[in-house]
């Protein structure tokens, strides 16, 4: 180790040892990542730094696995790697990754596999290590639910991109969902300005009656149950009166122009709860 102040050995659990000859030697928990939002969480620090995405990688051939790893590592990521099979559907249910990067052929079986197994249980990312000219390999990981893949033999800093831009793509659809308006008829609601208008006319409504709309137009359609109502808006499961809700719905009822007996929008569904009108059924 020719001039050489730090040497960094691999651990087999991922973890990073570094002997200094000078220093003797450290034991960092985690790879320590450059800067950006994965904020290094030393010991007594504040815990609300968000916390480290989980990478299992998947990857029989260590020559390629070793260094993968340490540069996702360097990268501000966590990462397991499992070399077969069984283990990664085993380390998967265990650590419970936020993305997998799989490789397609494994000394016990095919990727593909592992693959299929996971998206019965959910919806982790995965990205699928193919080799290069077998594009039938890309189809099938894509069309098993395969969110992208990458052509061996590749760079760190490709995958770490492609991790990134999936991350991206994944983490952000269901927030974007949520804030995107929802128009019914002539109602519009729009989460992210919280504002909701009937004809272009803002509604003047409580926060709890603003909510409750939310609930109910973003389950338009179907049933909203009392129980899920107080959950979701009152951030509760409800022991007392029910009143209050009921009291909440008829002054919905009210600012929507709805009448009770023969609503339009906000439809009771006797014993049970509640259901909007979707946009089909006006
Ligand atoms: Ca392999």
């Amino acid at each position: 180790m020719a001039g050489a102040t730090t040497t960094e050995l691999f651990h087999p659990r991922g973890e990073r040892l570094k002997v200094s000859p000078l220093r003797g030697s450290t034991f960092s928990a985690a790879p320590q990542p450059r800067m950006g939002r994965f904020a290094f969480l030393r010991s007594g620090q504040n815990a609300d730094v968000q916390r480290k995405r989980m990478v299992l990688l998947v990857e029989d051939e260590q020559s390629i696995a070793e260094p993968l790893a340490e540069a996702i590592g360097r990268e501000g990521f966590e990462t397991k790697v499992a070399g077969t099979v069984a283990e990664s559907l085993a380390l998967a249910a265990q650590i419970e990754p936020d993305l997998v990067l799989l490789d397609v052929m494994l000394p016990d079986g095919s990727g593909f596999d592992v693959c299929r197994e996971l998206r019965q249980r959910s919806q982790v990312p995965i990205i699928m290590l193919t080799a290069r000219g077998e594009e039938a390999d890309r189809v099938i990981g894509l069309e098993l639910g395969a969110d992208d893949y990458v052509v061996k033999p590749f760079s760190a800093r490709e995958v770490v991109a492609r991790i990134r831009a999936v991350l991206r793509r994944t983490e952000a659809s269901p927030g974007l969902d949520e804030a995107k308006p929802i128009e019914i008829g002539e109602l519009r609601l729009d989460p992210a300005k919280r504002q909701a208008t009937k004809d272009g006319e803002v509604l003047e409504l409580s926060r709890k009656e603003f909510e409750l709309l939310q609930l109910l137009m973003q389950n338009a359609g179907s049933v909203v149950t009392r129980e899920q109502a107080f959950e979701d808006v009152w951030d509760t499961n409800w022991f007392g009166s029910t009143k209050t809700l009921d009291v909440h719905v008829s002054g919905l009822r009210r600012k929507l122009g709805d009448d009770s007996s023969e609503p339009r929008f906000l439809h009771t569904v006797r014993g049970v709860g509640f259901r909007f009108a979707s946009p089909d059924e006006l």
